[in-house]
C-alpha cells in the first residue's frame, strides 16, 4: 500500500510497519547484520501505470465441490491514482459477472477479454478511496481446483479464476476471505483464522484474515477431510495437513521444516511474516506457494518418503515465502526474482542438508539445462520483453537459469559478500516489489562491487 493520506488504512499500514521494523531489529540483533532505516521498505508509486491501487479485498466465496462451480461477492477497496477516471477494470477470468454495486448504487459494467469494465457513476479523483462490491459465478477450468470423489477443493495460480481482482504482482493488497464449505472439512487460507460459524445448512462459514499486504497471486485456500499434525518449533507454528497419511508419515514427509524454517530466516536476514506455516499433501498438483501456506501433492509426500532427497520442492515453497509472497517481482518480466531465486535458495538449503557434492550436482544441472537451450539458440534475457506465451525453454531460463546465475553471482562475490549482499536485498524490499535493477542495485550497495559488466552478461 502507499498512500499518505491520512486514512484507517493508512495507520493500519504504519502501525503493521513499525511492527516490522522492532522484529527486524530484534532479529538482526539475533543473527548480526547491520539493519538501518535506508534499509525500510519505501511508500511509493507501486502501480505500473495503473490508475489505482486495491488497498483490500473483502470475500465471501462459496465452492461446490460437486460442481465444480463456484460463487462469489468481493468488495474491493481502492485508491484512485489518476484524476477524472471514468472505468475502471478487474481481472475476472473466466467468471461471469452478475452484478457491480458502489454503495446502493448498481453500477454499469462489461465484460472482455478477462477483465470487467466498470464504469463509475461519477468519476474518480486522485486520491480518492472509492469501494465496489462484485458479485460473479463461475465454472473454473484453472485457479481452484476440485476433487468431489476425495471432497477437496484448493486453488492454486490464478487467483482470477475464482476471485476477482487485480492480477498484477506489484498491486499489493489485504483480505478478509470467508469461504463456505461442507461441516466436514478442514480448511487452510493466506493469513489466520478469525472465525468459524456454523450455518443453518449444516454448511460452515470460514473466515481468515491476511492482514499484510500481499499480491493476489498468493492469496487462496485449501479444504478437504484432512488429518492435521502441528509441531512448534522457535516460536513457529508448523502445520501439515493430508489426507490418507498417518502422523508418523506425514512427520517424515515434513521432518526438514523447522530447519529449512531457520536456514531461510538466517538467509533472508528477515524473520518469517506469520506465527503459522501451513503445508497441505492435496490430490494433484505441480506444488504451488500462497501466503502462508503451500500445497504440494500426495504423490510427491510419498515421493520424500522414499527419497529424502525429493525434500527440495518442500524448500522451494517455503523460499518463496520470503523472495516471491513477501519480496515480489513487480512484473513478470521480472519473474526470476521469485522462481530463480526459490530455486536457488532450495539448493542452497540442500547443501546445509546434504552437503556440498549434492548442491553442486543441482547446479550441474541447472548448467546443461541451460546449455542445452543456449546451443539450440534459445537463450534469452532474464528480464523479458514480456511474458504473455511463455514457451517450455522460457520457464526453465527463469527457474535453472536464473537459479544457475545466482550460484555464479556466489561464486564471484565469495560466500560472506554473496550472503550479505542477498539479506540486505531481502530487508531492503520485504513486503515490496522489486525490479532486477533493484537486485542489482541492493547488490552494488551492500558488497561495494560494480556488478554491471556481470549482469550485462548473465541477466540483460
Ligand atoms: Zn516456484
Amino acid at each position: 500500500m502507499d498512500t499518505w493520506s491520512i486514512s484507517a488504512a493508512l495507520l493500519e499500514w504504519r502501525l503493521s510497519t513499525e511492527l516490522m521494523f522492532l522484529r527486524l531489529l530484534f532479529f538482526t540483533l539475533f543473527f548480526g547484520g547491520t539493519v538501518g532505516l535506508e534499509l525500510m521498505p519505501q511508500p511509493g508509486p507501486s502501480s505500473a501505470g495503473r490508475p489505482f491501487d486495491v488497498i483490500d479485498y473483502s470475500a465471501r466465496v462459496e465452492p461446490n465441490i460437486s460442481d465444480a462451480t463456484v460463487k462469489g461477492v468481493v468488495s474491493i477497496r481502492l485508491v484512485v491514482r489518476a484524476a477524472n477516471q471514468d472505468s475502471i477494470d478487474f481481472d475476472s477470468g473466466d467468471l461471469t459477472i452478475d452484478a457491480v454495486r458502489e454503495g446502493q448504487a448498481r453500477l454499469d459494467f462489461e465484460t472482455r477479454d478477462r477483465h470487467v469494465l466498470v464504469r463509475w457513476p461519477r468519476p474518480a479523483r486522485l486520491n480518492e478511496t472509492r469501494e465496489l462490491a462484485v458479485e460473479y459465478h463461475g465454472a473454473p477450468r484453472s485457479g481452484i481446483q476440485f476433487f468431489p470423489d476425495r471432497s477437496q477443493v484448493y486453488t492454486v495460480f490464478s487467483t482470477s479464476q475464482w476471485l476477482v481482482c487485480v492480477n498484477a504482482p506489484d498491486d499489493k493488497a489485504t483480505m478478509t476471505l470467508t469461504v463456505v464449505l461442507p461441516g466436514d472439512l478442514t480448511m487452510v487460507a493466506s493469513g489466520k483464522p478469525v472465525a468459524r460459524r456454523k450455518l443453518p445448512s449444516g454448511a460452515v462459514e470460514h473466515e481468515w484474515r491476511q492482514d499484510r499486504p500481499v499480491s493476489s497471486y498468493t492469496f487462496g485456500f485449501a479444504a478437504g477431510r484432512f488429518s492435521e499434525l502441528t509441531e512448534h518449533s522457535e516460536g513457529h507454528r508448523l502445520r501439515y495437513l493430508a489426507s490418507g497419511f498417518s502422523a508418523a508419515k506425514l512427520r517424515r514427509v515434513f521432518s526438514n521444516s523447522a530447519d529449512m524454517m531457520r536456514f531461510f530466516e538466517d538467509r533472508a536476514g528477515v524473520p518469517f511474516g506469520d506465527r503459522t506455516y501451513t503445508q497441505v499433501l492435496v490430490v494433484n498438483t505441480v506444488g504451488q506457494e500462497m501466503s502462508g501456506f503451500s500445497v504440494m501433492s500426495e504423490a510427491y509426500g510419498r515421493a520424500v518418503l522414499d527419497d529424502p532427497l525429493a525434500a527440495s520442492l518442500t524448500a522451494h515453497e517455503l523460499a518463496h515465502q520470503w523472495w516471491g509472497n513477501s519480496v515480489t517481482c513487480a512484473a513478470w518480466t521480472h519473474m526470476w526474482l521469485n522462481e530463480g531465486f526459490a530455486t536457488f535458495m532450495a539448493a542452497a538449503y540442500m547443501e546445509r542438508r546434504f552437503g556440498r557434492d549434492q548442491y553442486l550436482r543441482i547446479v550441474e544441472s541447472w548448467r546443461s539445462r541451460y546449455e542445452t537451450i543456449r546451443d539450440a539458440g534459445h537463450d534469452r534475457s532474464l528480464v523479458f520483453p514480456d511474458w504473455n506465451r511463455p514457451t517450455a525453454d522460457d520457464r526453465t531460463l527463469v527457474y535453472q537459469k536464473g537459479a544457475y546465475v545466482l550460484h555464479l553471482l556466489r561464486d564471484t562475490l565469495g560466500e560472506r559478500l554473496f550472503w550479505t549482499g542477498v539479506r540486505d536485498y531481502t530487508r531492503m524490499h520485504a513486503g515490496a516489489s522489486v525490479t532486477t535493477a533493484d537486485f542489482q542495485h541492493a547488490m552494488e550497495h551492500s558488497t561495494g562491487r560494480d556488478l554491471s559488466a556481470f549482469f550485462r552478461t548473465w541477466v540483460y
